[in-house]
This record gives C-alpha cells, structure tokens and sequence, in this order.
C-alpha cells in the first residue's frame, strides 16, 4: 500500500491526497510502463528478499509443507510494488476500526438478537446452526466472558463511481495475514529505498504497518489479565496448516498449538472453569482453525469447541463474536435504525453508515425482482468464511430462480450484497517467482484489537494493514495477494 500522489512513470496529474476525490484515470500508475531489465532487477531482489525474511508460505506442490514448517517453502505471491491509496480514505478505514470493535462488543452481548437474527438462517445452514447450539447451551448457563479479547480485520474496497470506501466484511475469527502483510511492507518499502528514484516512487509514503506486534501485545495483555502465570495460550490449528506465520510471535507468552481433534482428546474442564489440554492450564485461545465446516469433520472437533466455550479460557473469538462476525449479522446491522439499539454516539452512527453496502436478506422481494434483471450488480452470499463461497454474475440470477422454484427456506443461508466496482490499474503480480503484468483491484484489510476486562477497556486501536490485490478479471479467489496468497483467508 502507498498513498496516491506519488508519481512514476507516466502520471498524468496529481493527487489530492487530503481530499483524496481525485481518483479518476489520471492518478493511475502505469507500472506496465516500467522498463523490463529494471523489473528483473525488482524480480531477483524481491525473490531473495522473501526468502531471507520469511515472506514464504508452504507450498501445495509439496505435500508434507502443511505438516511441517519449514518444508516445502515458496515466497509468498504479492504485488511486486504498492498499490496507492487515497490518504482520505485510508484515515477514514482507520478510524472506523475502534467503533466497529465496540459495535461487535455490544452485539456480541445480546444474545437474543444474534438467536432471532439467526433463527431463519439456523433452520437452513447445519453450520450456522451447531455454532447456534453452541451458543444457546452459553445462555442457559447464563455464561459471561468478562475478559474479551478480539483481533479483527475490517475489508474495504472503494467504490469507483460513487468514490465511497464501503465494507465488504468484517472477519471476528482468523483473520489472517497479519504477519504476512508486515513483511510485505517492509519489502516494498526495501524495494522503493533502491529503486524508488527510477521510478519515481517515495518509499516514505508507505505506511508503517504493526499488525504483527500489536496483535501478539493484545494476546500477551489478555495472558496477564488472566492472571495465572502458570497458564499458556493456545492456538487452534488446522491439521494442514500453509501459513507459518500465524504459529509465531506471541510475545513471549508460551504456546502450544493443537487441532480440534487434539482438545478433544486432550482437553478438561476443572470445577472452576480452567480448560486443561494435555494437563496445561491455558489463558487464552486464538482460533486459526474453527470457520469453516471443514474444520469439523466429526463430532469430535464440535465437542473440543463445546468444551472451549464452556471454560473459563479467554477465547479469541468466543462463539458470540463469532456469530457477530456473520454476513447475515451485517445485513442485519444495516438495517434502519439498528445501530441506534447498539450505539449511542449519533457521529460514530454516522460513520458506520456511510460505508455500509446495500445489504438485504432474500425475504425482500423488491430487491430479489431486481438482482434477477441485474444480476452483475449483486454479490450472493451464505454463511461462510475463507473466501471462495460467493456467488456472482449470472450464477446470481440462476440461484435465485431456482430457489424461487423450490419455494422452500433455503433462501434464508443467504444475504445479497451491492457489488462493488473499485478502480481498475496496472499492477506487476509476482507468483512461483515470475512476475505477471496484470490488470489488478484492491482490497484494504483493517486489522484492529480490542481487550476489555468488565467494564475496563485494555485496548481499542487500529493495528496495521493488508492490501490484497487480485486479477481484476477475478470474481473472488485472491489470485494473488499483496502480502497474502491463496491459503485459506477469512
Ligand atoms: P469471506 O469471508 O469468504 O472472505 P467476503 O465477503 O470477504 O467473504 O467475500 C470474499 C471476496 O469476494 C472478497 O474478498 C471480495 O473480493 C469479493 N466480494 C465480496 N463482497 C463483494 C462485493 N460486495 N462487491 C465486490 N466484491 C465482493
Ligand atoms: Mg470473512
Ligand atoms: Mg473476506
């Protein structure tokens, strides 16, 4: 990521970086302008640079690479340069992140709208429906999470026509490639110090980006609110795991990783609500695993989650922020007068808003009418996380139709979402180390952290940034990343 205004090559015309609503054509960086020797030259450098730092991910060429770190390793595919970004809309994606932490927080805490806003979903969705179970068996146990910790990562793309920075989603659990994105940062910025000049780039418009150090100070500040030295955080693992970054950087807090499977066996809860896995007392749990149904493959994993929630562990996210996180909840919250139950500061509401998407639930029978006439206008959506699941273009009208058909319930596992255009530009991806001249979008990822312990808010700040970039021509699947990949994101 780079703030627009920095020129190369062949900019036509300036920036307005703090008004930032000159995003038209002529800010547009011609990176396909570059000279080819000079992009060899950024090729190797970039190359050697990833292998050096660790701006590698395990690759699915090898099949041992998700068992063992360190096996089967290639650098991570990214934009070899930054893709800029209005100054104005970044502050606005930043300021958001601490509002949108206390709107989770309070959704998180009213248990019966998450049920009834789920209820129709629940019927459909088997997914939905076990983290619903979950869920209510937390209810009736009158379970409180006084500690809570969540690590967030907000998702904006800007819309070109109407110059809007709208939300695609907000991610409550896993949210990825914080590590990733730093090191990223930190490349581009290294490529800029020794090329900035022939391009004409300034590496001092990057960014700094501190995902990774706050997000592990947030961890290791829940670990002290828990108070008991002797306990260890504990992070949930998929049995193949690619991105090795997320098992590191935990500020000195120790840490023992295990899949669902492995709690189940290995997990106890004492009277007094210490969850022991293998005998060890754990403070804190991360979830990298746990979003998809996949990770779910018997009622084993669904039981060592169970078990999770009903201790005293804090858990990153609990089965309420998780829920909160859902695509139907931010339909929801779209809605009129909705974040007026949650908020009451009328200028954080007003912010809110403003990057809100058209968002509605398939019972609307107007907008239904209308994504059927113009189906590449819309994005259809279920409950899921980790990219992949979405439905576009024609395939948007055609599920409609049939679900119109069948006139069952099924429409209820999904929302309908504005599609949102960003602006089109020129970008050089670099994957299996060759760079692609590409025609590329972007997403900006918001990473954010939030601990509160009863009523004493430990932390709520923004935490640094992810700028992934896909092949325009790409309806979703990240084709490549900048400072991300095709693992699994959520
Ligand atoms: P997931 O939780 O699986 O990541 P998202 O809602 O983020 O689900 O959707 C995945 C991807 O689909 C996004 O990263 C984006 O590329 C694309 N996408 C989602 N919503 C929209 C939208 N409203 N307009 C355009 N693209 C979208
Ligand atoms: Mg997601
Ligand atoms: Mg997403």
């Amino acid at each position: 990521l780079k703030f627009e205004s920095l020129k190369c090559g062949k900019v036509a015309g300036e920036m307005d970086t703090e008004k930032g609503i000159d995003v038209a054509n002529k800010s547009i960086l011609d990176f396909h302008g570059i000279d080819e020797r000079l992009i060899r030259k950024m090729e190797f450098d970039a190359l050697v640079w990833s292998s050096l730092h660790g701006l590698v991910v395990g690759d699915r060429n090898f099949q041992r690479s998700g068992q063992v770190p360190g096996v089967g390793m290639v650098h991570a595919p990214i934009a070899l340069l930054p893709m800029s970004f209005p100054k104005s809309h970044w502050k606005q994606a930043c300021e958001l992140a601490p509002i949108f932490n206390e709107l989770i927080d309070r959704v998180s805490l009213d248990g019966k709208f998450l049920q009834d806003s789920l209820s129709r979903t629940k019927k459909v969705d088997a997914f939905t429906s076990r983290l619903l179970d979950i869920h209510s068996k937390m209810l009736e146990m009158n379970k409180k999470e006084e500690i809570r910790l969540a690590l967030h990562r907000a998702d904006y793309m800007l819309d070109e026509k109407t110059k809007l920075l709208l939300q695609i989603e907000l991610n409550t659990i896993s949210s990825s490639f914080p590590g990733l994105g730093c090191l990223v940062t930190e490349l581009h910025r290294t490529l800029l110090n020794e090329y900035g000049e022939d391009l004409g780039l300034d590496s001092k418009r990057i960014p700094s980006n501190t995902a990774v150090g706050q997000f592990s100070e947030a961890l290791a500040k829940a670990w002290t609110e828990y108070n008991n030295p002797r306990a260890v955080a504990l992070v949930v693992v998929q049995t193949e795991e690619r991105n090795i970054k997320m098992l590191h950087n935990t500020h000195n807090v120790r840490t023992v990783r295990k899949t669902l499977a492995e709690i189940d066996r290995e997990g106890q809860l004492l009277p007094d609500g210490t969850l022991l896995v293998d005998g060890q007392a754990i403070a804190v749990i991360y979830f990298r695993a746990g979003y998809a149904p996949t990770d779910y493959p018997s009622e084993s994993e669904w039981r060592a989650r169970l078990l999770m929630e009903q201790s005293s562990a804090i858990k990153c996210p609990s089965i309420s922020y998780h829920l909160a996180g859902s695509k139907k909840i931010q339909q929801e919250l779209a809605k009129p007068n909705m974040l007026e139950r949650f908020l009451e500061n009328k200028e954080d509401i007003v912010k809110l808003r403003k990057c809100f998407a058209g968002l509605w639930s398939l019972d609307d029978l107007d907008i239904i009418r209308k994504a059927i006439d113009k189906p590449e206008l819309f994005v259809m959506k279920p409950q899921r996380e980790g990219g992949g699941n979405n439905i576009y273009g024609n395939d948007v009208k055609e599920t409609l139709l049939q679900l119109q058909k069948e006139g069952s319930e099924e429409d209820a596992a999904y929302i309908l979402m504005q599609r949102i255009f960003p602006t089109v530009s020129p970008t050089i991806l670099m994957r299996d180390g060759i760079c692609h001249k590409e025609h590329a979008i972007s997403e900006l990822g918001i990473y954010s952290a939030y601990l509160r312990n009863n009523e004493k808010v430990i932390m709520n700040d923004q935490c640094g940034y992810l700028m992934r970039t896909k092949i325009a021509s790409s309806n979703e699947v990240w084709e490549i990343n900048q400072g991300s990949s095709t693992l699994q994101t959520t």
